[in-house]
C-alpha cells in the first residue's frame, strides 16, 4: 500500500472508529445518538458499578446489569425539536434482608425517559418546572453512570424477604455450632497429647 493509500486508510479507519465511538455507553454523543435514532442494548458486570457494589457489600460482581437505550428526536411545533433518551435497565441485586440478615435477591427494573437540553441553566430551570427529567446534552455522556443513578434511586430502603426462609436461621445456627467446635480444642485430644508427652 502506498503511503498516501495508507494515510487514506487510516483516516477512514479513525473516522469510522469515531463514529462508532459515539455509541459507546460511557462516551455517548447524545445528540448524534438521538438524531440517528440510535439504539444500544447490552449488559455490564455489576463490578463496573462501584456504588451499586457497595450496596451488595461486594457480592455479585459478575451479575449482569442489562440495559436498553433508545434515542429519539421529537418535533413539537413552535417549541422546536426535543431530544429524548429512553432507558430501561434491570439487575437482580444480592442484598441483605434486614429482617433475617440472610441474603435476598432483589429483582430491579427501572424504565425512564430523559429530555436533553443544551445548557446547565436550561436543564435546572426546566427540570424544576416540568414533570420531565431534564439533563444536559453531552458529546461524551456516561450512560452507565445514569443507569447506576437510576438503580440506586430505585433501591428498596429496607430490603427484605416477603417471607424469610426458615432454612436461613437453621444455617446460621449450624455455622455457630461448627465455629464453636473448631475454636474449642477437643478435651480428649488434649489428654491424648499429654499422655504422649509423659510417655516420652
Ligand atoms: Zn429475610
Amino acid at each position: 500500500m502506498s503511503f498516501l493509500g495508507e494515510m487514506t486508510f487510516m483516516l477512514r479507519f479513525s473516522y469510522t472508529a469515531r463514529m462508532k465511538n459515539d455509541f459507546v455507553p460511557v462516551h455517548l454523543n447524545v445528540d448524534t445518538f438521538a438524531r440517528t435514532a440510535g439504539k444500544l442494548v447490552g449488559d455490564e458486570r455489576l463490578a463496573r458499578f462501584d456504588r451499586l457494589l457497595e450496596e451488595t457489600l461486594g457480592l455479585g460482581a459478575e451479575t449482569p446489569v442489562s440495559y436498553s437505550v433508545r434515542g429519539e428526536v421529537l418535533h413539537e411545533g413552535a417549541a422546536g425539536e426535543k431530544i429524548w433518551l429512553h432507558l430501561a435497565a434491570q439487575v437482580v441485586l444480592p442484598l441483605t434482608c434486614q429482617r433475617c440478615m440472610g441474603p435476598v435477591d432483589m429483582p430491579m427494573l427501572v424504565e425512564r425517559s430523559f429530555r436533553f437540553v443544551a445548557t446547565e441553566e436550561l436543564a435546572a430551570e426546566q427540570d424544576e418546572e416540568s414533570e420531565e427529567d431534564v439533563l444536559v446534552t453531552r458529546r461524551d455522556f456516561n450512560l452507565l453512570e445514569l443507569i447506576e443513578d437510576e438503580l440506586l434511586m430505585a433501591l428498596p430502603v429496607v430490603p427484605k424477604h416477603d417471607v424469610c426462609p426458615e432454612s436461613v436461621k437453621m444455617q446460621v445456627a449450624d455455622v455457630d455450632f461448627v465455629d464453636e467446635s473448631v475454636e474449642k480444642p477437643n478435651p480428649f485430644a488434649v489428654l491424648e497429647q499429654l499422655k504422649k508427652k509423659s510417655g516420652n
